[in-house]
């Protein structure tokens, strides 16, 4: 059996010189700006959350309307209608959809009609084409109907002033077609966080640039942006800068005027060009913590002229897990939302795994299926720089900081890296 061993850094920590996950989660969203609201079009809104009640400005359907292809009758001309012995009514015209009748139905009389055309005055019932023969001016009706029969009455999906969807709701594709239906073209709702994403570091090029003498590609920044739409924000792509003050401070007060949220990776551990703490302190204020967590476990928050400041470490698995256990939940707070945290199962290791002490580990793991349960396997070696070991992951798991190895078979809670 593999034993899936942390090839971060191996320094042993005291309990005491770390956070607690939580403890540091609680203590970047507390200090997060509240989330304004603000009214945005309804066809934009997918994924937003509402800001307050939404109730029915009129009713759904907003007039009585054919549920079928067929007939407007009224009822009691055609009760006694039987296959053996139909009832014949004239056929005095004919209502499509977006059309209303020019005349009214009455006694002795029908009326063409189609799904979703108005039910003419007169008519209370809608006999289907299915059970109707004859054609031209006369038509048989070989079933008898009652009142109402196939007719979507008015208020019948939703009464005027009746709660369509409540504060705090995520909005839906279905959601969207209910207030669209009855009017609604406008939401109110906490707008998508504009993110800005700084890379650091000097030996970071562009994607489209070719690495030359101990330099590497961006990928954070990428990663970074795409982890923010995906957690729901507009992502801004503000670096990378360099390992030097001038850099940095021109990156953040660049970038400062037009975003909610600034995420930085790089630079936030113990070399002599980790400056990513000193200088967001020196245009604001900024805290360095080293957090109960592997991958991730250094880590700085900070604000700038009140826009929070996300200082991630630069090894991309550390950055992913950090943007996924602090970043996605701030982002979460600055939509409204009130689940902060992914969705989560539990599995069984697929493999023996190891986790340094007093550390929480997030393994990256694929998840398949055996039998009722849930089988989670490291994607690989899981040293914080092995890019592939994101890129094949279904979920995080956690072994507890108390918990040095597991077991195959043991049980780990999944946090599920799906979109939503
Ligand atoms: P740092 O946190 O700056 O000490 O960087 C730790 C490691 O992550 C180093 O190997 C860096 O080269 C790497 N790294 C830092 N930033 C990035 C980035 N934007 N993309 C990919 N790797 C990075
Ligand atoms: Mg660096």
């Amino acid at each position: 059996m593999n034993t899936f061993v942390g090839q971060g850094r191996q320094a042993v920590y005291t309990q005491d010189e770390l956070l607690p996950v939580e403890t540091y989660r609680e203590y970047v969203v507390r200090a997060l700006p509240r989330p304004e609201s603000m009214e945005i079009g309804t066809s934009d809104a997918l994924g937003l959350v509402l800001a307050d009640d939404v109730t029915a400005p009129e009713p759904l359907p907003a007039f009585a309307n054919s549920g079928m292809d067929g007939f407007a009758v009224r009822a009691v001309d055609v009760s006694s209608a039987s296959q053996t012995e139909p009832v014949e009514l004239r056929v005095i015209g004919e209502v499509v959809a977006g059309a209303t009748a020019d005349q009214s139905v009455g006694p002795g009389e029908a009326m063409r009609i189609m799904t979703g055309a108005p039910v003419p005055p007169g008519a209370d019932a809608v006999v289907p084409v299915e059970v109707t023969s004859g054609d031209g001016g006369r038509v048989s009706i070989h079933r008898p109907s009652e009142r109402g029969q196939h007719v979507r009455p008015v208020g019948q999906d939703v009464t005027p002033g009746q709660r369509l969807l409540g504060a705090g709701r995520r909005i839906g594709p279905g959601d969207i077609a209910l207030l669209v239906a009855s009017g609604v073209t406008r939401v109110p709702c906490y707008p998508r966080p504009r993110v800005s994403v700084i890379s650091t570091g000097d030996e970071l090029v562009g994607a489209d640039q070719v690495p030359t003498n101990g330099q590497i590609r961006d990928s954070n920044g990428p990663m970074l942006a795409a982890l923010v739409r995906q957690a729901g924000g507009v992502p801004y792509i503000g670096g990378p800068a360099r390992d030097d003050r001038r850099s940095l401070v021109d990156a953040l007060e660049s970038n400062l005027g037009h975003v909610d949220v600034m995420v930085l990776t790089g630079g936030v551990s113990a070399g002599v060009r980790d400056l990513v703490a000193d200088v967001v302190a020196h245009l604001g204020e900024a805290a360095k913590f080293k957090v109960a967590m592997q991958p991730g476990m250094p880590q700085v928050v900070g604000r700038i002229d009140d826009v929070p400041v996300f200082g991630l470490p630069g090894n991309p698995v550390s950055a992913f897990v950090s943007f996924e256990t602090f970043v996605r939940p701030a982002l979460r707070v600055l939509q409204g939302r009130r689940d902060l945290l992914r969705p989560a199962v539990t599995a069984v290791l697929g493999a023996d795994v190891t986790s340094p002490p007093h550390k929480r580990s997030y393994l990256r793991v694929r998840l398949s299926r055996d039998g009722a349960q849930w089988v989670a396997t490291p994607t690989g070696p899981q040293g914080s720089h092995m890019i592939s070991s994101i890129a094949a992951a279904d979920g995080l798991a956690e072994v507890a900081e108390g918990t040095t190895t597991l077991a195959a078979g043991d049980r780990v809670t999944v946090h599920l890296l799906v979109d939503q």
